[in-house]
């Protein structure tokens, strides 16, 4: 079966690979900081869902710290000076804080030649039309995608995930974001409590039928870590979590939803090891990523 990877449409547009470089922008989240909530959304770990990004100060010194870790995690013949990257600002709701500082680095980082385009991770609900407009003009140059961590389309499991906001604020947000001409990429996470398959395969159709306008998706399997309220809630109660067997069915029967000019950014998630309570199989990332290509490929 065919789908469009993240690599391939990076490769085919920039004609080489094209690195992610994790940064933070020093926001924190309303979901965390008493504004919405204190406790976060339940999978959240302390790293704000973002347990890779540099923890450097300045943007420079996160720029070198991010190549250097890319460096060390590759093996490519492609001379450092020949790189490109897309600037990553995953942890956490990085359009929640100032909006001029937060402007101002946005722009930064991407007047680097060798950075082609910014991914920002947000909140649907924090996204003032300001932003949005100056993001939209960002893009005009190089690209900018905003990612939305929806989960999922039932509200029933959005309160008891204590994710903060609702459909309708999400469904505005995605209409403000496309409607300014930015490529937005939504995240779903795969096995949260109490959903059934349908339950997952009805928020993957409620995406699809977002195109052509939806630039990306992130499906992602649910990790319990260690110190979340997850992972209290699976200790207390523990639930079915998918074998790599199933995870691969339930991917492939998304896949098969989505248009096929869809972006698919993610196909499973990768969360801390050391933190990592269930499913103890997805600490094996190469056998995944393995077993799940070839599940992939052999579908009709
Ligand atoms: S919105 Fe993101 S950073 Fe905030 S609690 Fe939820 S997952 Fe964590």
């Amino acid at each position: 079966m065919n789908y469009i990877s993240l690599s391939d449409y990076l490769k085919q547009k920039y004609n080489t690979k094209v690195y992610k470089l994790s940064l933070t922008s020093g926001c924190t989240c309303p979901n965390r900081d008493g504004t919405i909530s204190r406790g976060g959304c339940i999978f959240c770990s302390e790293g704000g869902s973002g347990d890779f990004a540099s923890t450097a100060s300045s943007l420079d010194e996160q720029l070198i710290e991010a190549k250097a870790l890319v460096d060390r995690k590759i093996s490519s013949k492609i001379p450092v000076s020949e790189r490109k990257y897309i600037a990553y600002f995953q942890s956490y709701t990085n359009t929640y804080g100032n909006q001029e500082y937060l402007k101002n680095i946005f722009a930064e980082v991407l007047s680097h030649p060798e950075i082609v385009g910014l991914s920002i991770g947000t909140r649907p609900d924090c996204l003032e039309d300001e932003m949005i407009h100056f993001l939209g003009k960002l893009n005009q140059n190089k690209e900018v995608w905003v990612e939305l961590g929806l989960q999922t389309i039932h509200e029933s499991t959005a309160t008891l995930i204590n994710r903060g906001y609702t459909l309708e604020v999400f469904a505005d947000a995605y209409r403000r974001l496309t409607a300014a001409g930015l490529k937005v990429v939504v995240h779903v996470i795969l096995g949260l409590p109490g959903e059934t398959d349908e339950d997952i395969l009805s928020t993957v159709r409620y995406l699809s039928e977002l195109s052509p306008t939806l630039f990306g998706i992130k499906l992602q399997l649910l990790h319990i870590l260690r110190g979340t309220a997850l992972a209290e809630l699976y200790e207390a109660k523990p639930f079915h979590v998918y074998t790599l067997e199933e995870y691969c069915e339930i991917v492939g029967k998304c896949l098969k939803l989505l248009s096929p000019n869809t972006i698919v950014h993610r196909l499973t998630g990768d969360g801390p090891k050391k933190l990592l309570i269930a499913p103890l199989w997805s600490g094996n990332k190469k056998v995944v990523m393995n077993t799940m290509r070839k599940y992939i490929a052999e579908l009709q």
